[in-house]
């Protein structure tokens, strides 16, 4: 519980958290150098463009076409205001009505599925954005126009007694847009979920009526900023993590025995009969079990660290521990999975049923998973890690010959 609250904070914070407080305490500690200050408008082209297309690159379209958003807004907001010498009253209407619309736009982005950038969905997205363009043009052209009035009607009769930086509705919309993003947060705890939250308060911080539109241009690039963290981290994600089971993949594996010391035990697990399990059941329930026998793994005791190997094959690093512990260790690990009856979840659900279940039968089928476990330790006769997982392999080898479902040395 406790262990599980702090990898959800740590989930928020790094890197995107840390990289929010840099980006919000940077401009007190090291203000902009006097010669920089004529480039300053172009800065933020240079961190759209990249981050835009590292998104479109990616895949991430939604947050391409968050940050399509971000961009028109900060930009209008940038030369609407420098046109007319930094004041913000003039256009207080335009303003406020780019709070609503750019913090809705960012949940719409986020809970919509990464369909392309120029396919019939991705045009569908342009076309949201144009009328968000228009609606905002016009209210910002059309002073008396009726659309104009009602937006400014519906502002003013949203006000409230609350002191804020933001005009009350403004306030409001960033605050359900923060709570949707929270949820989202919690279900799907990934890099650009994440990143959402923290572009969301610096689009906050970046729309206070500060009378500079310098201010709203920097926090606004400084999300297309957590935006490329983001896609680093994702990048980060898929190279060194496996996608199905969530363990450390193969190339994590190679780097950490780059970087074990004098003393370590290497084990090899591989799940027992599994073709057959494979054969029997399909290849989407192999899924769910290999799934299962990862969280398994993550839970080892000992300091164990496990990675997934290839296949329905794991390996397990226990760092500066020797074989007998660790042993004790794998050996609780193994039952634990043979104890575990493993609940098969949509199995059946292709089979016509005769009757509709009834609540004392749940559809359901339980199998049993074993492991067998091959455990290997660092001594003087292996070269190198390499050789150790050699060793550990042919113990598995020995364990399935066996009989499988156990431990061997
Ligand atoms: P043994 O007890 O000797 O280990 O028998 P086994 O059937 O487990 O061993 P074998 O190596 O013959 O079969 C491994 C099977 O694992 C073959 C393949 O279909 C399956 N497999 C490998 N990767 C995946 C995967 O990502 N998902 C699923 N569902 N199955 C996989
Ligand atoms: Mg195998
Ligand atoms: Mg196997």
């Amino acid at each position: 519980m406790a262990a599980g609250f702090i990898r959800l904070i740590g989930n928020l914070l790094v890197p995107d958290g840390i990289l929010f407080f840099i980006i919000v305490c940077m401009p007190a500690f090291f203000p902009l150098h006097q010669k920089l200050w004529p480039y300053a408008p172009y800065y933020p082209y240079f961190f759209y463009i990249i981050a835009a297309a590292l998104c479109w690159r990616f895949h991430k379209d939604r947050a391409f076409f968050a940050l399509i958003c971000i961009a028109i807004a900060e930009r209008a907001i940038y030369y609407l205001l420098a046109a007319k010498g930094g004041r913000i009253q003039t256009d207080a209407l335009l303003y406020d009505a780019i709070g609503v619309v750019l913090p809705l736009s960012l949940v719409v982005f986020e809970f919509v599925k990464d369909r392309g950038v120029f396919t019939f969905w991705g045009v569908l997205r342009w076309i949201l954005i144009l009328a968000a363009v228009f609606f905002l043009g016009s209210v910002y052209l059309k002073p008396e126009a009726a659309l104009t009035i009602a937006a400014r009607d519906c502002l003013s009769a949203l006000e409230t007694d609350i002191q804020c930086v933001l005009p009350d509705p403004v306030a409001g919309v960033f605050f359900l847009s923060l709570l949707a993003l929270a949820v989202r947060f919690l279900v799907r705890r990934l890099a650009f979920e994440t990143a959402a939250i923290w572009v969301l308060i610096l689009l906050f911080l970046g729309l206070r009526r500060t009378e500079n539109a310098a201010i709203t241009a920097y926090y606004a690039s400084s999300a297309a900023v957590i935006f490329i963290a983001a896609i680093l981290e994702t990048s980060y994600r898929l190279a060194y993590y496996d996608d199905l089971t969530g363990l450390p993949a193969r190339r994590a594996l190679n780097d950490q025995l780059m970087r074990l010391g004098s003393r370590y035990t290497i084990a090899m697990a591989d799940i027992d009969h599994f073709k057959k399990f494979n054969d029997r059941y399909g290849h989407d329930v192999g899924d769910q079990v290999l799934k299962m026998v990862a969280a398994k793994l993550k839970a080892v005791s000992g300091g164990g660290k496990p990675f997934r190997y290839g296949g329905e094959e794991f390996a397990i690093i226990f760092s500066g521990e020797t074989l007998a512990p660790a042993k004790a260790c794998l050996e609780s690990l193994r039952k634990a999975i043979e104890t575990t009856k493993f609940t098969l979840r949509g199995f059946g659900r292709a089979f016509k049923r005769k009757k509709p279940p009834t609540k004392k039968t749940p559809p359901r089928k339980t199998v049993k998973i074993t492991v067998s476990i091959g455990v290997a330790e660092k001594t003087d006769r292996h070269a190198d890690a390499h050789a150790v997982i050699k060793a550990a392999d042919k113990a598995l080898y020995r364990a399935k010959r066996a009989g499988r479902n156990r431990v061997a040395t």
